[in-house]
């Protein structure tokens, strides 16, 4: 579910009620909102029940009715408003911003507020603003950026009220006759009245499409380094299968361990290269490792492969063998599992003399140590 935003009041005959919502949505609704169930006055009533007011862009439209689209938000929306101007309200007199909800019934931020109106008990009228939306960390993310526009919605239609208000006092001050006459004598007005601005909930359109369309922040923490390796794990994959494992493994333990590896053909060494981080250096010394595409693969290497091969070695063996990785799986797989052990170079290379305690902490074994040894080095 989008974000609705929702105009509220408390009227002094029925009690909380929403009187106006916006939402968007991705085409302009064929039907009007379903009948209206509940008793209202004039002040409870706003747009006329099957009418909406469309505001629309490439991409949705923003639509304004007096009950929302969908029958089971108006059941939301009502709760929302009767939390927002009763349980849930704010008690300095100016009104005030809050948030409340649960996964179940929505998360609303709401802003409550009062009308002058000599008319009505207490000589003021109660509103409310909210959005309701789904997910909390959104909604509250949207904070800083829909509070202060809806407090200056709030604040606008507080100024028309007193100014009506005003003029009303000049005239006739209700409040003098009905302090002296001790009768209630409490009349609905609606809001157009109440703001003296007949196209009042046009506007509110206007304001809560605007809110509704705000282009939504992303935060991004600033600098954030590239991850400083490079894998397509789709080539390895077919060397695995290409060539027998011995070959296979040799080749990859070159790379590991900073072995001088040479291929007549580049882009298998580049591919093989790809399971270090892309600043480590390549090794250019050392006896070389040959490998070589005949009929088949073969490699010419005078030294042995160890019983134990490198934690990260077999890990990335494993993966390749894993038919249930697709590619685009393996490769975030593939990158984490390298990047894991560039994290335990580093932190080997920062500690001046590290001890078994710290071998044990980092998960280092015997075997990992001739890769270590390499990659330690490229990260100094
Ligand atoms: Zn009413």
């Amino acid at each position: 579910m989008d974000a609705i935003v929702v105009l509220g009041h408390f009227c002094e005959s029925h009690g909380p009620c929403v009187i106006l919502c916006t939402q968007k949505c991705k085409k302009e609704p064929l039907q009007t909102p379903h009948s209206l169930t509940v008793p209202w006055c004039e002040s409870c009533q706003s747009v006329e029940l099957d009418l909406a007011l469309v505001s629309k862009n490439e991409k949705c439209c923003y639509v304004t009715t007096r009950t929302p689209l969908q029958q089971d938000l108006a059941f939301l929306l009502k709760q929302a408003i009767v939390r927002s101007l009763s349980c849930e309200e704010e008690s300095s007199k100016e009104g005030g911003t809050l948030y409340f909800g649960d996964n179940e019934r929505g998360h609303i931020i709401s802003h409550t507020f009062s009308l002058q109106d000599s008319l009505a008990r207490g000589f003021h009228r109660k509103y409310s603003i909210s959005m309701l939306m789904r997910d909390k960390i959104h909604l509250l993310n949207l904070w800083p950026t829909i509070i202060p526009p809806i407090k200056q919605i709030a604040y606008e239609l507080q100024e028309k009220a007193a100014k009506i208000n005003g003029a009303e006092q000049v005239q006739c001050s209700q409040r003098a006759v009905r302090q002296a006459q001790g009768s209630p004598g409490h009349q609905a007005r609606s809001l157009p009245q109440l703001t003296g601005e007949p196209a009042i909930y046009a506007h509110l359109h206007m304001w809560f499409t605007w809110i509704l369309s705000y282009e939504r922040f992303i935060e991004k923490p600033p600098n954030v380094p590239n991850i400083p390796i490079q894998c397509s794990p789709n080539d390895l994959r077919n060397y695995l299968k290409e060539m027998e494992d011995y070959v296979f493994r040799v080749a990859c333990y070159c790379v590991f361990t900073g072995m001088l590896l040479q291929c007549n053909d580049e882009t298998v060494l580049t591919t093989f290269r790809q399971l270090v981080p892309t600043h480590f250096k390549i090794p250019q010394t050392g006896p070389p490792v040959k490998l070589i595409k005949e009929n088949l693969w073969r490699i010419e290497w005078n030294g042995v492969l160890p019983n134990k091969l490198p934690t990260l070695q077999v890990e990335v063996e494993e993966a390749l063998r894993n038919e249930k990785l697709t590619d685009e799986t393996l490769k975030p797989h593939l990158i984490s599992l390298i990047l894991h052990w560039l994290n335990v170079a580093k932190s080997l290379s920062w500690t001046p003399n590290p001890d078994q305690n710290l071998f044990q902490a980092l998960g280092i074994n015997k075997h990992d140590l001739p890769l270590l040894a390499y990659w330690t080095s490229n990260c100094e």
